[in-house]
């Protein structure tokens, strides 16, 4: 198994995981582009939307939304971004499918091409304790 979030899945690799059911997984983006940026993904490994069935599509949608409004109650951003990149040209770098959760603020001037910054992982162990606990 070579992809980075099936082993995440499979608990190989550690994540700050905030929501955890029988068919999707939420947890840090270790490259936050905002504080609280996080990732949803199905416990089953397809490259991106193209290929992906349409009964994992669902319940990862409900998490996408379970997680944006515990985002949204936390944090208090200005707005959030859910992205889903598919292919290089959309500067997709990990190929099972992902759906990332960005508070917004005003201001913040963020782009579609954003660079991987590595983050505090203190700082985003302790936003993944928060928002683990509104999501309850
Ligand atoms: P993409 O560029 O494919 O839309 O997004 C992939 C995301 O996965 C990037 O934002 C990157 O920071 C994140 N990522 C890559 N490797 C890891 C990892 O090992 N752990 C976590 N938590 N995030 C990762
Ligand atoms: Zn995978």
């Amino acid at each position: 198994m070579s992809c980075i979030f099936c082993k995440i899945i499979d608990g190989q690799i550690p994540c700050f995981n905030i929501l955890d059911d029988d068919k999707t997984l939420a947890f840090m983006d270790i490259n936050p582009v905002a504080p609280g940026h996080a990732l949803v993904v199905p416990k089953c490994h397809t490259p991106d939307i193209d290929d992906a069935p349409a009964e994992w599509l669902g319940p990862v949608m409900a998490s996408v939304s379970r997680v944006a409004g515990a985002v949204r109650d936390e944090l208090s951003p200005d707005g959030i971004n859910v992205v889903q990149a598919n292919g290089p040209g959309a500067k997709q770098s990990v190929f099972h499918i992902h759906f990332h959760v960005i508070p917004r603020h005003l201001g913040d001037n963020l782009t579609m091409n954003w660079d991987l910054q590595p983050g505090d992982m203190g700082e985003i162990g302790k936003l993944a304790e928060r928002l683990r606990a509104r999501i309850g």
